[in-house]
């Protein structure tokens, strides 16, 4: 939904110079300043100024002072309260409306994790707003670019409602940088933190590697690796390399590796400097989620498959043999 049913109409709303602001929602975890919140800043910066960032927590004050030096961010409003401690959507999108309204904030922006993605469609269903979601490019206060149909096409929307609330891909904007001066931080509204949901417990799988959003090289293993042992060819060529560990839908579903690791249009998007492929037919699916990568390398047993067509450099043969082979030649190097 682009329109609103309660629009003003855009002179009716330019006019007005009450509403520009925009507000950051800033994701952290233990403590730590989440990276795709940086790239969702930038994006922030092209929008209505000054940029207000919201963190929220009972341990959040240091990611609050952390996020108060970056460059665009002229406040930093923090409800240190241990409701927002597991980022329930259902808590976090009333102090996300509290703050939009206190600030009378045009754009409300986050980045398109499953944090973002969770708490903004709530405050613009309370905002009775529309969303657009996983922009790429900022056109105007109004007109944002965001891919459709996995990528395969780009739309340009404009939004009418008075409130935009925007989700940021990542890999489209840089990381912001840290700036000379630091923002003040100070006490954001309180907000209603009943919920009918409660936070139970969560199970998070620990790796060494660098994480698969952010990493600088990615090895990702497809269905032709046939099993989980197997499976682990993937996990030595990607430590030889320094590389996060990716999958095709058809490896997790085989139960291959964890659906922490799936690389597409229902995985993550990745956008390292190196992709590697290996035994992935490269269905449009997964190529959503790979192809703005710098270099992808795939290796294949199948001269004609679609992995090919998006790859700098191929590899055709059978991964049992190459893998192997690169990840001693790479260890050696
Ligand atoms: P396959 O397509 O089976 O390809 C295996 C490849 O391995 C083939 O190209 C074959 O030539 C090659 N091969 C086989 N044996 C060897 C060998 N010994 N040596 C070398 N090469 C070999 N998929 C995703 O990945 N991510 C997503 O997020 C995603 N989301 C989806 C969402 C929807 C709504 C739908 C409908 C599908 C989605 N899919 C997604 C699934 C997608 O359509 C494909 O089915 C999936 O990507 C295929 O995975 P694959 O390439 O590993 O397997």
């Amino acid at each position: 939904r682009v329109a609103s049913a309660k629009w003003l109409g855009t002179r009716a709303f330019s006019q007005s110079t009450a509403r520009l602001a925009t507000l950051l929602l800033v994701e952290h975890k233990d403590a730590v300043l989440s990276p795709a919140t940086l790239n969702a800043l930038t994006a922030a910066g092209k929008l209505s100024q000054p940029v207000t960032a919201l963190v929220a927590g009972s341990q959040a004050k240091a990611v609050a002072e952390s996020v108060a030096k970056y460059e665009h961010v002229s406040k930093v409003l923090l409800a240190e309260d241990a409701a927002y401690d597991h980022g329930l959507p259902e808590v976090y999108a009333p102090l996300v409306v509290a703050t939009q309204k206190q600030l009378s904030a045009e754009h409300v922006v986050a980045a398109h994790t499953a944090f973002g993605k969770s708490i903004l469609p709530r405050a613009a269903a309370i905002l009775d707003v529309a969303q657009v979601s996983d922009i790429t490019a900022v056109e105007g206060s109004d007109t944002f670019v965001r891919p459709v149909y996995a990528g395969n096409a780009i739309a340009t929307v404009r939004t009418k409602d008075p409130i935009k609330i925007v989700t940021v891909r990542t890999t489209a904007f840089p990381a912001a940088a840290i700036k000379g001066e630091v923002a003040t931080v100070e006490k954001a509204p309180t907000a209603d933190t009943q919920s009918p949901t409660a936070w139970v417990g969560e199970e998070v799988s620990k790796s060494d590697r660098p994480e698969l959003a952010g990493a600088k090289i990615v090895v990702s293993g497809g269905r032709a690796f046939k099993s989980k042992e197997n499976f682990d060819m993937v996990y030595k060529l990607a430590d030889a390399l320094g590389a996060a560990v990716g999958a095709s839908r058809a490896a997790v579903d085989a139960g291959y590796c964890d659906n922490s690791l799936q690389v597409g249009q229902t995985g993550k998007i990745v956008a390292p400097e190196l992709y590697v492929a290996l035994g992935i037919s490269g269905a449009i699916q997964h190529l959503a989620g790979m192809k703005d990568s710098k270099i992808i390398v795939a290796v294949n047993k199948d001269p004609d498959c679609p992995i090919f067509q998006v790859a700098d450099y191929g590899l055709v043969g059978d991964i049992f043999k190459l893998v192997p082979e690169l990840t001693e030649k790479v260890a050696a190097s």
